[in-house]
């Protein structure tokens, strides 16, 4: 018997046991979709941003820090799709969506001339005990397969997290960065050096993460900071 003939047989079994289904709707799912169904799929709310014109993202972190060009892949909603695969990846265990959403990305970075020259992507990291609690960074998997795309090293032990204190959301932005400017910091301060390195995040909220995030990455010498993120709480303003 053909090897992947076999393959196919133990996955028909498998959807038997545990019916694959729909992350957005619950429905089942048929022939080569994967983790959604057509009809969410097409629903998935993709920002269209480029890494070439402003978008709402660059407007997040304008006069914070420094940064050459900022992006994100989805818009995340309240009780939406993307909210949806979100949860299931951080919360439930399914760290295979990373590496569906990092594909899907992946491949639209690839058509986009101006992220032609990152060097390095960098997770956002969690503090070991988080690591060691939830089992993976859920932003892994995704900044491994844009890693892929961009032909760029995927780097996990120069940025980490120092303490597990949870990132303050107070709306006073100096308050909170003071209060957190010792959470990340680097393992080694020239491995980045004059290098482009690509910041990688779950969701953009207030972005304070990231500020904080690329606040330490920049005590190297020459680097040249990109964000993205799986997703953007949109900012209406
Ligand atoms: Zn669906």
């Amino acid at each position: 018997m053909q090897k992947t003939k076999l393959t196919n047989i133990l996955n028909d079994i498998n959807n038997i046991l545990v019916p694959r289904v729909c992350f957005g709707c619950n429905a089942h799912l048929i022939g080569g979709e994967k983790h959604l169904c057509t009809v969410c799929r097409n629903f998935v709310p993709l920002t269209e941003y480029s890494f070439n014109e402003e978008n709402r993202v660059d407007r997040i972190f304008y006069g914070r820090i420094n940064v050459k060009k900022t992006s994100s892949f989805l818009f995340f909603t309240e009780n939406g799709i993307v909210q949806q695969l979100i949860h299931q990846l951080k919360y439930k265990n399914q760290e295979q969506i990373g590496v569906f959403l990092g594909d899907w990305y992946g491949q639209l970075l690839q058509e986009d001339p101006f992220l032609d020259n990152i060097d390095v992507i960098v997770p956002v990291p969690l503090h070991r005990k988080k690591l060691k609690k939830r089992g993976y960074n859920q932003v892994a998997e995704f900044a491994k397969r844009l890693a892929h795309y961009l032909n760029a090293e995927y780097v996990d032990n120069i940025l980490l997290k120092t303490s597990n204190t949870k990132t303050q959301t107070q709306k006073n932005r100096i308050g909170r960065w003071q209060r957190n400017k010792a959470l990340y910091v680097l393992s080694d301060s020239k491995f980045l050096k004059n290098k482009n390195v690509l910041l990688v995040d779950d969701v953009i909220t207030s972005g304070a993460t990231m500020e904080i995030c690329a606040k330490a990455l920049n005590e190297t010498e020459g680097i040249t900071i990109y964000i993205t993120s799986m997703a953007v709480v949109p900012q209406f303003q």
